[in-house]
């Protein structure tokens, strides 16, 4: 394996030098063959349990991997904590794909660090395979995400209100840098480190700012922005709900990053949460948005300080921004709302197999929504069937019980259109999920996976969630809304 490793020449004041902690008894759980044939992992290591268990559990360390512990700040539920960081988790060095496109390997779970705080520095069975099963199912439903490339168990237990295996997930990222990371700087009124992190970012994100007229700082908001809206836009597309987005947990890269509490919308209403500590709704479906928005202004924020005036030598007056940069930044902060909300419209009318937008649309797209929740009606069964509906008699049957009237507008308005109906059905596919992983059927799989310590479960769940717009023999079994699961459900970080 060849690292390259870009993150650790930023220098020590973005890091802890930290090395995992070695288990007791590493053995491969879970293996992502795919991702490691994308990262050039060695055929010979791969075929070598033994090892890569030693490696993805942090006993061995690959050669050329340089660890550490990345620092960053973080906004929790509104509130600031200037000093978060890594502390369970192990950032082993960059690899480069087939394509040439560099990826972060980091371990989690694999022992503490100087920003542990007082916690464990482990990871217990359940949420590393939560996280695998997860972040697979999003990548592929088309979501932006970081994915996984294993689990290994370490024949340790850890302890959260009960004894659990604990395990280690080996995380690949297109990076780790979060807004957090901006503001770790931005709190200490370290101008230098933000500098080199911003430019590092654009290098790595974004490196056709390079290239562009223009503040960096504004651009590179800017570009942020337009990430942050893609990836919330796909979240409301299939489902998701992420359930912690602080601060901390969003990357500039705009990738799904930390599936600790996360969970899937059943039946549609936008103020679902399940997360057990999420009390106002601050992270529900339906206000994603939202904080997405709030979290870009924490980053526009955290970059001001590299917006400033030049300053008279020996003046003690209060910095202050450039009046144009300043404007430009508020521009992009006020104009979120509605640059997303033109990307919800076209995210919807996609869903429902509107090929050019008409008057009217916005009514039929609230008006079906509307129906969903006073129905209580299961949000990717009910888009299923709309896309089944245009040849399928079942589904159509189905509809002009349930949704009456407002199927019937629909189905007037997408069958008139020059588009033939199986053009339009095929691209109402590639929208609507046809299985999604079911919170019911994500907690089943973890508890078969906990009580028998073997991985069966997962496998065949994981089979059917890469193929999450084919029907196939095995679909159905886990395409039930698990009746009731979802009203009383509840996650934990
Ligand atoms: P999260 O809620 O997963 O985003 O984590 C928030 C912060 O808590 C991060 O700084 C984590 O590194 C840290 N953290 C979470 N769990 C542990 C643990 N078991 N041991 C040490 N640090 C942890
Ligand atoms: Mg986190
Ligand atoms: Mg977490």
């Amino acid at each position: 394996m060849q690292f390259s490793n870009t993150y650790i020449k930023l220098g020590e004041r973005f890091f802890d030098p930290s090395h995992p902690t070695p288990v007791d008894n590493p053995q491969l759980f879970l293996w992502n063959s795919a991702l490691a044939d994308q990262l050039q992992i060695p055929q010979e290591l791969q075929k070598d349990t033994d090892a890569l268990a030693q490696y993805f559990s942090g006993n061995q360390l690959l050669e050329g991997a340089e660890p550490l512990s990345a620092a960053y700040a973080g906004h929790q539920f509104g509130q600031f904590n200037p000093q978060l960081g890594d502390g369970r988790a192990h950032l082993l060095g960059e690899l480069l794909d087939t394509q040439g496109i560099r990826w972060d390997l980091q371990l989690k779970g694999s022992g503490t660090s100087a920003f542990s705080r007082g916690g464990d520095g482990r990871c217990a069975i359940g949420p590393a395979v939560r996280e695998f099963i997860m972040s697979e199912a999003m990548h592929a439903l088309g979501v932006p995400t970081t994915r996984c490339l294993a689990v290994t168990l370490t024949g340790e237990t850890v302890y959260r209100q009960q004894p659990h295996p604990g395990a280690v997930v080996t995380r690949v990222g297109s990076s780790h840098i979060r807004v957090g990371s901006f503001q770790f700087f931005s709190a200490r009124g370290d101008k230098e480190s933000l500098t080199v992190l911003r430019d590092y970012t654009i290098d790595r994100h974004f490196p056709e700012i390079n290239d562009m007229e223009g503040d960096r700082n504004v651009l590179l908001l800017e570009k942020a922005i337009e990430r942050q809206i893609n990836l919330v836009i796909h979240w409301l597309r299939v489902g998701f709900i992420h359930g912690v987005m602080n601060t901390d947990n969003t990357a500039i890269s705009g990738d799904t990053i930390d599936f600790g509490p996360c969970a899937m919308l059943g039946d549609y209403d936008p103020r679902t949460v399940y997360s057990s500590i999420d009390h106002q709704g601050r992270y529900a479906y339906g206000n994603q948005a939202n904080i997405a928005l709030w979290n870009m202004t924490r980053f526009a924020e955290s970059l001001l300080s590299l917006c400033l005036k030049e300053q008279p030598e020996n003046s003690d007056a209060e910095p202050e921004v450039k009046e144009d940069l300043l404007d430009q930044i508020k521009d992009l902060i006020n104009g979120f709302a509605e640059r997303f909300e033109k990307a919800h419209q076209q995210m919807l009318a996609a869903k429902l197999g509107f090929v050019e937008a008409k008057d009217g649309d916005e009514t039929i797209m609230l008006e079906i929504l509307d129906q969903l929740t006073a129905r209580k009606m299961d949000y990717t069964q009910t888009f299923n069937h709309l896309t089944k509906s245009l040849n399928d008699e079942a589904s159509h049957q189905y509809l002009s019980e349930k949704l009456a009237d407002t199927y019937n507008t629909w189905r007037q308005r997408v069958t008139q259109q020059d588009t033939d109906v199986d053009t339009i059905q095929s691209s109402m596919r590639q929208q609507n999920p046809v299985v999604i992983p079911r919170n019911h059927h994500v907690e089943a799989v973890l508890q078969a996976c906990e009580s028998s310590g073997s991985p069966e479960a997962a496998l065949s769940f994981l089979d059917v969630l890469r193929n999450p717009y084919q029907e196939t023999a095995d679909t159905p079994q886990y395409q039930d809304s698990g009746e009731g699961f979802d009203s009383d459900y509840q996650t934990f970080c």
